[in-house]
């Protein structure tokens, strides 16, 4: 099986073949089918098992058969627990998106607040981590993200080993219901339960 048997956008295949990205790993073939008919998911997925592919192939399908244009928002946040896994999934987006039309931001901290704040409220696709997406989120003043389509929890176990099950939960509580949820975690903790009680709707388990 190969990506060209999903129904994927000619932008997304380009992308993934210039990356060389052929055949789907497993965690790859069972959520993307789901999450493109719009199911939450609670993907069980370790570091290495290609995650990163299986949440961001229907984020830009998503956007894309939404006639999104880079005027239109915030479409897809992903919260990533660490600084440096919201840069590689960030890398990995720009790479298989190269051929789509969407603006892609990171928000992660750093010196650049005022450019974090800007980008928070234009940009269609944002990576970021949980502390500083919070942060934003209580100093902006009617802060909203009603335009939001799909919300990315990734390495769910990790971001609560960090100590942010609380802003998770002030996060969640501010963002749209409307939204399609996928969380992926490598273990299922009682927290990472939680969490997804929390956060999702009906999910489909997928696990590999
Ligand atoms: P991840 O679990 O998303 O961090 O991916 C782990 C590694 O697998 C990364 O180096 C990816 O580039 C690679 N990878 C992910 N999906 C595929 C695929 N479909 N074919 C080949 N390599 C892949």
């Amino acid at each position: 099986e190969k990506f060209t048997d999903f129904p994927l956008s000619k932008l997304t295949l380009d992308g993934l073949s210039a990356s060389k990205y052929s055949k789907p790993t497993d965690i790859q073939r069972e959520s993307i089918g789901l999450a493109l008919q719009g199911h939450d998911i609670l993907g069980a997925a370790k570091t290495g098992s290609g995650k990163t592919l299986a949440f961001l192939i229907p984020i830009l399908e998503h956007l894309y058969r939404e006639k999104w244009t880079p005027l239109d928002g915030m479409g897809a946040l992903i919260i990533s627990p660490t600084r440096e896994l919201a840069f590689q999934t960030f890398q990995v987006l720009k790479k298989i998106g190269t051929s789509h039309d969407f603006s892609a931001g990171l928000v992660i901290g750093g010196k650049h607040v005022r450019e974090e704040k800007e980008r928070m409220t234009t940009t269609n696709i944002v990576v970021c981590t949980p502390g500083r997406l919070l942060e934003h989120m209580e100093e902006t003043f009617n802060f909203t993200a009603d335009s939001l389509q799909i919300l990315v929890l990734d390495e769910a176990d990790r971001i609560l080993d960090l100590g942010f099950a609380e802003a998770m939960n002030a996060i969640i509580e501010n963002l749209p219901a409307s939204r399609q949820t996928l969380l992926f975690s490598a273990t299922q903790t009682k927290s990472v339960k939680d969490l997804a009680r929390l956060s999702l709707k009906d999910p489909m388990y997928v696990s590999v």
